[in-house]
């Protein structure tokens, strides 16, 4: 399968300037999506791990059922506001403005380990982001994981100390 192909390009989206990859195609056609949760068990399943985080939204779609699939907690983070329990928050630079992100405090004990799950790799300031939150927990990030990553964007400059694999790159 040519899963490049269930990716599109939507021009001006969210601002002008910018070409934003849509990937609900991939979530439309269940053999794309079915092809894409299996390929990433292959991609981690001989790392020791406890926890996948998704971070809010698209994080969620894709992390959930792999934590379903591999009998894994699941962790979401959120944008502010959203969870209701003690949390840990985190602000980071965006390419304009800057954005916070927030996880309960509880939701990883000392020493889990853990593998981040998004849909898209771009700047890389969002997993940087989640990294530190998971460290400020006690725990530790030993991979990260996406369906693609915008290597023109150079993400891995920022998240040189942990492994990254994404199944398609632009
Ligand atoms: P980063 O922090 O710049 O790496 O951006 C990653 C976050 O922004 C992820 O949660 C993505 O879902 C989202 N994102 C950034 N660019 C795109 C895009 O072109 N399409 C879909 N999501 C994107």
């Amino acid at each position: 399968m040519n899963i490049n192909d269930y990716v599109r390009d939507i021009p001006d989206f969210p601002k002008k300037g910018i070409i934003f990859k849509d990937i609900t195609p991939a979530l439309k056609s269940p053999e794309a999506f079915k092809y894409i949760i299996d390929k990433f068990e292959s991609t981690v399943k001989d790392i020791d791990f406890d926890v996948i985080i998704g971070p809010e939204s698209r994080g969620f779609i894709f992390g959930a059922p792999l934590a379903y699939k591999m009998g894994k907690e699941f962790v979401p983070v959120r944008k502010p506001g959203k969870l209701p329990s003690e949390k840990v928050s985190i602000s980071y630079e965006l390419e304009y403005g800057s954005a916070t992100l927030e996880m309960h405090k509880d939701a990883i004990s000392k020493g889990q380990k853990v593998i981040i799950v998004d849909d898209i790799l771009a700047t890389g300031g969002t997993t940087e982001a989640i990294i530190e939150l998971v460290k400020r927990c006690g725990g530790e990030v030993v991979a990260t994981l996406f369906f693609a990553e915008l290597a023109f964007l150079n993400p891995r400059e920022k998240l040189q100390n942990v492994l990254v694999e994404s199944l398609i790159q632009f």
